[in-house]
C-alpha cells in the first residue's frame, strides 16, 4: 500500500457505527450501503470490513477467501438490486489519479438507468 490505513476515515467511522448509513447488505465481512451523493438512480458502495486502503492494498494483503467473498457478494448484491438484466457498472477509484476520496477500499455499483459511456 502507498499509505497506512487511517482508522478515522469516513468508512471506518461508518463501520464502527459512528456515522449512520443506509445499509443494503451486511454480513461478517462486508457492508453495502447507499452513496450519500448518488451519481445514478442506484448508487451503492460495497466495502470490506477489514482495514484495506484501496483495491491495490486489498489485492496485495487480503486472503483468497476474503477476496472471493467480496467479489461474489458484489455480484450477488447487484443481482438482488435487479440490475443484471438492464445492466450496471462497477467502479473502484484507486489513489490520487484515480480520484479516490475515501481511503478505505470501496467498489461503486451504479445502475437503475442508462449510464452513458463513462462517469467523469
Ligand atoms: P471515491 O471518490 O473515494 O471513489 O468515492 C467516495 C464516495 O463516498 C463518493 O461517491 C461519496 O459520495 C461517498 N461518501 C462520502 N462520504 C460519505 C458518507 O458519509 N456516507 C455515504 N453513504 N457515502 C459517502
Amino acid at each position: 500500500p502507498t499509505q497506512p490505513y487511517d482508522p478515522d476515515n469516513i468508512f471506518g467511522r461508518i463501520l464502527r457505527g459512528e456515522i449512520p448509513n443506509e445499509t443494503v447488505y451486511e454480513d461478517e465481512h462486508i457492508l453495502a450501503f447507499k452513496d450519500i451523493n448518488p451519481q445514478a438512480p442506484i448508487h451503492v458502495l460495497v466495502i470490506p470490513k477489514g482495514e484495506y486502503v484501496s483495491w491495490d492494498d486489498f489485492s496485495e494483503r487480503a486472503s483468497d477467501a476474503e477476496i472471493g467473498h467480496f467479489v461474489r457478494k458484489v455480484g450477488e448484491i447487484a443481482r438482488d438490486l435487479g440490475l443484471v438484466e438492464p445492466g450496471y457498472r462497477l467502479l473502484a477509484n484507486i489513489g490520487k489519479h484515480g480520484h479516490q476520496e475515501v481511503p478505505h477500499l470501496h467498489v461503486h455499483i451504479f445502475g437503475g438507468g442508462p449510464l452513458g459511456p463513462m462517469l467523469a
